[in-house]
């Protein structure tokens, strides 16, 4: 059969989260043998995403870990770190093969990639649209190799790609035990695609040789939360 494609979901509760994860979902109905790992970010698990994860029909793991307090005050918060951490250890608990891929709730995926991601033997790449003013995020690749990297923000990084840009075979990843992500906002992908030790000259460029954009950065606009008010009354309006 098909390689399994094991996907990280960080997540934390907010009133777009089953919104996000609704899409996030209906996504991967279309994608063959996967296993998609929730993590979400909270020391509680929210009930309307496991009741959403069991009847989306999915092959679904949970899980939910707190950031740890120290980065929850800091105003740039290392986002989905601990929850995606989380979800590594549980891929090396519990896979043995297939494919590894960090999905964020809010992006936008064209299902071309996860066909594409799940024949990766070390680590694939692939660009990434709406990151940063440029528009994209993508590795520049000459005859089939990847020679450089186009970003908006290349801040000294190895690997300046978004975490949406790249996959893991999963037997490459468990040949590398000690591979983790910093809490280091800004370089999480520069770190642990760093600490896998891949060379420049073994990424496989993916999406016809990184010309085609198929997962988007896109970003929710905060919505006004749910706020307990007289329901009767916004609702009906005027009484006649
Ligand atoms: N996230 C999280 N905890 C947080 C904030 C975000 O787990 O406190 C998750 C979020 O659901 C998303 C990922 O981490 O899957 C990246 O966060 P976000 O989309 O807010 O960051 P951006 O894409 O704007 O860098
Ligand atoms: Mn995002």
């Amino acid at each position: 059969g098909l390689p399994p494609l094991y996907i990280i979901t960080p997540t934390y509760p907010r009133a777009e989260q089953v919104p996000e994860l609704t899409r996030t979902a209906q996504t991967l109905m279309n994608v063959p043998n996967v296993v998609w790992i929730v993590s979400e970010d909270s020391t509680v698990a929210s009930t309307s995403v496991v009741q959403y994860l069991n009847e989306s029909g999915l092959n679904t793991v949970y899980l939910h870990v707190q950031m740890p307090s120290r980065y929850k005050k800091v105003g740039n918060k290392p986002r989905g770190v601990a929850n995606r951490m989380a979800g590594l250890n549980w891929v090396r608990e519990n896979a043995k093969d297939g494919v590894l891929y960090f999905a964020d709730d809010d992006n936008t995926y064209d299902i071309r990639i996860f066909e594409q991601i799940r024949w990766t033997r070390k680590v694939s790449m692939f660009p990434v649209g709406l990151v940063t003013k440029l528009g994209v995020s993508t590795p520049i690749v000459k005859e089939g190799k990847v020679v450089g990297f186009y970003d908006g923000w290349i801040a000294k990084r190895t690997f300046p790609v978004d975490m949406a840009g790249f996959a893991v075979n999963v037997q490459y990843l468990l040949e590398r035990p000690l591979a983790s992500m910093p809490y280091k906002v800004g370089y999480e992908e520069d770190g642990f695609i760093k600490s896998l030790g891949i060379k420049a000259s073994e990424i496989e460029p993916l999406a016809f040789n990184c010309t085609k954009i198929w997962v988007w950065h896109t970003q929710t606009k905060k919505n006004e939360p749910a706020k307990p008010i007289n329901h009767t009354i916004a609702t009906l309006g005027t009484n006649l």
